[in-house]
């Protein structure tokens, strides 16, 4: 999933309506799964986060907690995003090592944040 808002065009893959929708930072994003999806130098993939459209595409072959998974790691993207840190990651990085770092970090965030979030005790 490295580098996929660079790689994969919607133009050339229509894509299927949407089932599901999230709204990251004001901005709603159609949700859609695609079989055999795959960015657009030909490797297969399980989930893409297309920013200049905006969409998610998730392949539809996953089970439902892969699937999750990718679903809150393609979040993860769109908001890096659009709520500028990935901007902040550009300026902060060194040159053209932001799209791998942002990577490795939705790798180890998501991940975690998710997990700790479902850990949440008490009175609300
Ligand atoms: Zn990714």
């Amino acid at each position: 999933m490295e580098n996929n808002l660079l790689v994969y065009n919607p133009v050339e893959e229509p894509t299927p309506e949407p089932l599901m929708q999230v709204t990251v930072c004001g901005t709603l994003i159609p949700i859609v799964f695609v079989a055999n999806l795959r960015a657009e130098d030909g490797d297969a993939c399980d989930g893409l986060f297309i920013a200049e459209v905006p969409f998610i595409a998730i392949d539809s072959s996953l089970h439902s907690a892969r699937a999750s998974a990718i679903l809150f790691h393609e979040i993860g993207h769109a908001a890096m995003l659009l709520s500028g840190a990935g901007y902040l990651l550009d300026k902060k990085s060194k040159k053209n090592q932001s799209g791998e770092l942002e990577e490795e970090l939705m790798r180890v965030f998501i991940p975690s944040f998710l997990a700790a979030i479902e850990t949440i005790q008490g009175a609300t």
